[in-house]
C-alpha cells in the first residue's frame, strides 16, 4: 500500500488492486508501443493483447499517474456537452455515432470490470447532475429532454426529489443518469493493467519517451522510441498521454487548455453520512465553477472543484471544503480531512474530445474534457480495432490534425487564477 504522503491520490492508497512496478530492461522490438499508462493506453494494451498482439505500454512514472489515477471517480455516459450541441460540433452523422458510442460506453466499463473482477467500487447507481441555480435546472431540462428524445434512461428530479436523493436542499433539481455509476478509478486503472498483462502486454514503468523517430517509409516503415530506459522500436505507436503530455510530440500540448481540479477526502464517517447521497451517485454541478461529491466503499466524503489543492491537508482548500459542507450539511458537524490532491485537465476550444493522426503509424486520443473514464476505455478499445485491420472510418470519432489552441498557456495560467479566487472567496 502506497503510504499517504507520497501517494498522488486517495485512491493512491484506498485502491485494492495491487500497485504495478516494472521497470524497463534493455532495448525492445515491439509491435506496437503505447506510451501513457492509463485508461487509453492500457484499455488499448488490453484490447490489442485479446486479438493477438502483444503490445508494450510504457509509462513515465506509474500506472495511474496521470487523471486516471486521480479523478473524482463518476463514470459517465456522453461528453461533457448535450447531446445536440456535439451534433451541432462534429456535424449530424459523426455527432450521433459519438453520443451513441459514448452513451453506451459506461455498460461497457461496467462489463469489463465485472469479466475481470476488476476491485474497484464499482456502484452502479446512476449519478446526479445537479442545477446550483434556475437556469442550471433549465440547461439540465434540454439535456433531459434530448436524451428521453434517444431513449436513454435518465430522470429529470424536481427540487424535492433531489434533495431526497443528495440530502440537501440547496439544490434547484437534478438529471439522473441511470447508465452512469461510480468507480475507485485507480483501482479501476490498475485493474485494466492486471487485465492487459494477462492479455498477453508488457507494461514498463518509470520509462519517459523522449523521442519519436520515423524510420522507413510506407508498409516498411515503423517507429524508434528513445526512452530513459533504452530504446524500442515498433511498427505503430499510440500516444496516451493526454493532459500530461510532455515535449515528446513538439505542440501536441498546445492542442488544449490545461485546467486543474481538486478534490479532498474525510476520514471514514460511518453512520454520520448514511443520509448523503443515500443511494450512492456521485454528483457534480451546473456551476460554471464546477464542484462534486460522492462517497467512498468506506463512507468518506470526497469533494472537489475546479482549481489546484493549495496548503496540502490544512490550508486554503480544507477552508473551502469544511465551508462548503457546512454550507451543504448544517447538521454534519466537524470534519477531517485524511488527503488533499489535484490533477491536470486537457480541455479543448469546443470540448469535444480529438482523435489525431500525427503521422504515418502515430495516433493519438486526446482531450477528454474532463469525462475520461469511459471514452478513454472506449478511444483505446478502438485504438485497438484500428491497428489490426479496422478502418479509420469507424472509430467513434473523426480522425483530425492538431491544431494549436490560441492562447492556451494564457488561458490556463488565467483559469488558474480565476479558481484560486475562487477558493479564496468561498472560504471566507
Ligand atoms: C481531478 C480530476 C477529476 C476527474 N474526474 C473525472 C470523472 O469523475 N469522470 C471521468 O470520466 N473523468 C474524469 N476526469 C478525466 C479523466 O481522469 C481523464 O480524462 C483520463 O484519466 C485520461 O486518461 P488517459 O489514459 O488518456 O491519460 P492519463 O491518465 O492522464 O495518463 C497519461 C499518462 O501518460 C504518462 N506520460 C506522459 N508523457 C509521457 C512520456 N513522454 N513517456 C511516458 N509516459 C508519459 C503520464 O505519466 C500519465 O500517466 C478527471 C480528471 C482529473 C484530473
Amino acid at each position: 500500500m502506497t503510504d499517504k504522503q507520497s501517494a498522488i491520490s486517495l485512491w493512491d492508497i484506498s485502491a485494492e488492486e495491487k500497485k504495478v512496478d516494472n521497470p524497463m530492461d534493455g532495448d525492445i522490438q515491439a509491435e506496437v508501443a503505447i506510451v501513457g499508462g492509463g485508461f487509453t493506453g492500457l484499455s488499448t494494451a488490453l484490447h490489442l493483447g485479446e486479438k493477438g498482439i502483444e503490445a508494450h505500454v510504457l509509462e513515465a512514472e506509474t500506472i495511474g499517474h496521470g487523471g486516471s489515477g486521480r479523478n473524482a471517480g463518476l463514470l459517465n455516459a456522453g461528453v461533457w456537452l448535450p447531446p445536440q450541441d456535439v451534433r451541432k460540433e462534429l456535424g449530424e452523422e459523426p455527432g450521433k455515432r459519438l453520443v451513441q458510442t459514448l452513451g453506451e460506453a459506461p455498460e461497457y466499463v461496467f462489463s469489463l470490470i465485472e469479466k475481470h473482477q476488476i476491485r474497484c467500487e464499482a456502484t452502479r447507481h446512476g449519478t446526479i447532475h445537479a442545477a446550483h441555480a434556475p437556469k442550471g435546472f433549465e440547461d439540465l431540462r434540454r439535456r433531459w429532454e434530448e436524451w428521453q428524445r434517444l431513449g436513454a434512461p435518465v430522470d429529470l428530479l424536481d427540487r424535492d426529489q433531489a434533495a431526497e436523493k443528495i440530502g440537501t436542499k440547496v439544490f434547484h433539481g437534478g438529471l439522473l443518469d441511470h447508465r452512469a455509476g461510480t468507480i475507485n478509478p485507480m483501482g479501476y486503472v490498475r485493474g485494466l493493467a492486471r487485465a492487459a498483462t494477462a492479455a498477453g502486454a508488457k507494461l514498463h514503468t518509470g520509462v519517459r519517451v523522449t523521442k519519436l523517430n520515423r524510420e522507413g517509409s510506407g508498409a516498411d516503415g515503423g517507429w524508434r522510441l528513445e526512452t530513459t530506459r533504452g530504446t524500442v522500436t515498433a511498427k505503430s505507436v499510440i500516444l496516451g498521454t493526454n493532459a500530461y503530455s510532455d515535449e515528446l510530440w513538439p505542440g501536441l500540448k498546445d492542442t488544449f487548455t490545461i485546467i486543474h481540479y481538486f478534490q479532498l477526502a474525510t476520514e471514514p464517517m460511518g453512520d454520520r453520512v448514511e443520509h448523503i447521497l443515500k443511494e450512492r451517485q456521485g454528483l457534480w454541478d451546473t456551476g460554471s465553477i464546477m464542484f462534486s461529491l460522492r462517497r467512498d466503499a468506506f463512507g468518506r466524503l470526497i469533494i472537489g472543484s475546479m482549481g489546484r489543492v493549495h496548503g496540502g491537508e490544512s490550508g486554503l482548500s480544507k477552508r473551502w471544503a469544511a465551508r462548503r459542507l457546512r454550507h451543504l450539511f448544517p447538521d454534519l458537524g466537524e470534519v477531517t480531512f485524511e488527503k488533499a490532491w489535484h490533477g491536470q485537465i486537457a480541455m479543448t476550444p469546443d470540448h469535444i474530445p480529438r482523435i489525431h493522426k500525427l503521422a504515418e503509424g502515430l495516433y493519438t486520443p486526446i482531450g477528454y474534457n474532463g469525462r475520461g473514464i469511459a471514452p478513454g476505455t472506449i478511444f483505446g478499445r478502438a485504438m485497438a480495432e484500428l491497428l489490426t485491420g479496422g478502418s479509420e472510418d469507424d472509430l467513434p470519432l473523426p480522425i483530425t490534425e492538431p491544431k494549436k489552441a490560441t492562447s492556451a498557456p494564457i488561458m490556463s495560467r488565467l483559469y488558474d487564477a480565476a479558481f484560486t479566487a475562487n477558493q479564496v472567496f468561498k472560504s471566507l
